[in-house]
């Protein structure tokens, strides 16, 4: 098998004002091709620190890739430290830095500013210096990509990439092309990926099943993550290992019958397809969740030929005005209560003439708990053709945690 690590650069990235979506997505890309990732490493815009996370990745990847700061100002210095690291130094590419000024000049006069080539030439020349020996990846912005391969040899090859994800995404089919990649991704072994979901089983337990059919999962690894109350089993393995995979997936079925929601698709696929299958519409009226469950509905591509709309009513005369909750329910039970959920999930269904009604209400906190009604007490009522079903729970975390959770159950809710 061959592995592969990657260092994401920025400051802004490092310091979380830009949430990093290239390692994540470039991690995603070699493991489908059978590249085993070890380890996603980020640094910010200081050369040393690159310099040492390369040299920490070279010593036990066949691949390392780097994402950003190849920009023309001086702060991006992805390409240059990349070359020196691996042996070769840089030198202009008269013809490369030509299309470059092409690129920007087109891209200003699309803008209407007018190019002053004093000003932009020194960026130019710079984004135009390539490593002795490196294949150049023609640039999608005005940055070009790099892949520069060790001069001695020893040591895996470096591809270098740009920053903005839209960039990065594009120059990636002409980085799998380049040759020392290419010789990489022949050593690399295919495997197979097959997710197991469980709603309501705690990770405790799955551990306990795991120990026990233990000898019969060779070849495999299992990664368990517990996400906003569900339990995701993710499996990779070798095809010569189908059949241990085979004896997981029976052990699971025999010890979690009621809580093995799926063999593959998420939740939000599930919804996705029910709805779709049986021609229905559904609506929602959230008050806690603030218009997250219908936001999570509308996520899907395709989503308008299934919901209708939702109604996000927050103060209790909202919810009598807009969706017809009756006053004397809010002054006697309460906004927080399954009658209110109730009267929600039959608003919705008879405001947007929805197929299926869901209602959400509860208490986020951190504030407006009781001893009765703790912070994360939430009734949720999904009314539809085939009935009404109501759950009623106290959500654990903070606000935010509380929220997106609620909404999961919720998805689940209109799965059943
Ligand atoms: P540029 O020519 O735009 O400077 P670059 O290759 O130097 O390209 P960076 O300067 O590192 O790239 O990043 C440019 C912008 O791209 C960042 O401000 C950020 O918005 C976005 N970006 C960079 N890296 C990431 C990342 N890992 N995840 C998400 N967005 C990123
Ligand atoms: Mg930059």
């Amino acid at each position: 098998g061959a592995r592969a690590g990657i260092v994401v650069t920025g400051t802004e990235v490092l310091t979380g004002r830009v949430t990093d979506r290239n390692g994540p997505w470039l991690a995603e890309q070699l493991r489908r091709r059978g590249l085993d990732v070890g380890q996603v490493v980020v640094v910010g815009d200081r050369p040393d620190d690159l310099r040492s996370a390369l040299a920490y990745l070279a010593a036990t990847n066949d691949l390392v890739l780097t994402s950003g700061g190849l920009g023309p100002t001086a702060d991006d210095l992805t390409a240059e430290v990349v070359g020196d690291f691996c042996g070769r130094p840089s030198a202009v590419d008269e013809a490369l830095a030509g299309r470059i000024t092409a690129i920007v000049e087109r891209l200003m006069s699309r803008r209407g500013w007018r190019v002053d080539p004093a000003a932009t030439e020194a960026g130019t020349r710079k984004q135009a210096r390539v490593p002795h020996g490196a294949v150049v990846l023609e640039p999608v912005g005005t940055a070009p990509g790099l892949v520069v391969p060790p001069a001695e040899g020893d040591g895996p090859p470096v591809v270098v990439l740009p920053g903005p994800p839209s960039e990065l995404q594009a120059m990636w089919p002409a980085a799998l092309e380049a040759a020392p990649v290419r010789a990489v991704l022949d050593r690399a072994v295919e495997l197979r990926q097959d997710t197991l979901r469980l709603w309501g089983t705690p990770e405790s337990e799955l551990a306990a099943t795991l120990r026990r059919v233990e000898d019969q999962l060779a070849g495999l690894e299992i990664t368990t993550c517990l996400r906003d109350g569900e339990l995701e089993i993710v499996t990779r393995y070798a095809p010569d290992a189908a059949a241990a995979y085979a004896h997981l997936v029976d052990a699971v079925r025999g010890d979690y019958a009621a809580t093995l929601f799926s063999e593959g698709p998420d939740v939000d696929t599930l919804v996705a397809g029910a709805l779709e299958e049986r021609s229905l519409t559904v609506a929602t009226a959230e008050s806690c969740t603030g218009g997250q469950l219908v936001a999570r509905l509308i996520d899907r591509p395709g989503a308008s030929a299934w919901v209708p709309g939702g109604v996000v009513s927050y103060a209790n005369s909202a919810k009598e005005q807009l969706l017809g909750v009756s006053a004397e329910t809010l002054a006697t039970v309460g906004a927080v209560s399954p009658e209110v959920a109730r009267q929600l999930a039959d608003g919705a269904r008879a405001r947007f003439g929805a197929d299926v009604g869901i209602g959400v209400t509860g208490i986020a906190g951190p504030g407006g708990g009781s001893p009765d009604k703790p912070v994360g007490t939430v009734h949720l009522c999904a009314v539809g053709p085939d009935g009404v079903v109501t759950r009623s729970l106290v959500v654990p975390g903070d606000r935010a945690a509380f929220r997106k959770r609620t909404v999961t159950v919720g998805m689940h809710l209109l799965r059943a």
